[in-house]
């Protein structure tokens, strides 16, 4: 019996210019157009790569939308529920025209805060009430998750199967099983390059940095 070939996520976060004051280590995971177009280039007709982005940046709409378009790809967005409508971030219309156009939607939390240092009395608005409005705007359930900053640890875990989440999204880099409910991505970053792009959809890690990124994933699943 052969396993299931092991997928590859990729997580965009902002394409250009901000049109808002960046977090703190932001700007590391905004790439370039050139940046997202020569991704793009080489996902495109491969079934074993997914698009995923976070943060709901208007960028996604303005500048990610019409390049998938383009290609015909499709991508699934996660967005902090309570931030559509700031300045710099998609509103509800601007999701609306996501979905009209193939593109689906998952939950990224409400307010874009640290899960692993919530008070129970924040659970159930950054781990539920998300998801529903979300699955109001979308006309559709949205029960997977993306965790805001990639920071979770035991205790997020237990709180989002509480919650009902049917997949959980990482920033673990590395291939995923398809069915995985914990679901390594790779981010874009800044400094990505022709290389990068060959390596993540290629390559193989070598030994160290596999053994690295398991050591880390254990760490966060006993951690707390
Ligand atoms: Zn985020």
């Amino acid at each position: 019996m052969t396993n299931p070939p092991k997928t590859v996520t990729l997580t965009v976060h902002g394409i250009g210019t901000p049109d808002r004051a960046m977090e703190p280590g932001e700007e590391d995971v905004w790439v370039s157009v050139r940046q997202f177009e020569d991704v793009l280039d080489a996902v495109a007709g491969r079934g074993d790569v997914r698009i995923t982005f976070d943060d709901a940046n208007a960028s996604d709409l303005e500048i990610g939308l019409p390049h998938l378009v383009k290609r015909g790809l499709t991508a699934q967005f996660f967005l902090p529920a309570g931030l559509l409508g700031q300045p710099g971030r998609l509103d509800e219309d601007g999701v609306r025209e996501l979905l009209a156009c193939g593109m689906t939607l998952g939950s990224h939390g409400w307010a874009h805060i640290d899960w692993r240092a919530l008070t129970a009395g924040q659970v159930p608005q950054e781990m539920s009430k998300a998801s529903r409005v979300l699955g109001e705007l979308a006309g559709d359930a949205v029960t997977e998750v993306s965790v805001p900053f990639g920071s979770y640890d035991r205790h997020v875990l237990q709180r989002l199967r509480d919650a009902g989440a049917t997949r959980v999204y990482t920033s673990d880099t590395g291939r995923a099983r398809p069915d995985a409910w914990l679901h390594a991505r790779t981010s874009l970053r800044s400094s990505i390059d022709a290389g990068w792009i060959d390596q993540v959809l290629d390559g193989e890690p070598s030994l160290p940095r596999r053994a690295r990124n398991l050591a880390a994933r254990t760490v966060k699943r006993l951690r707390g």
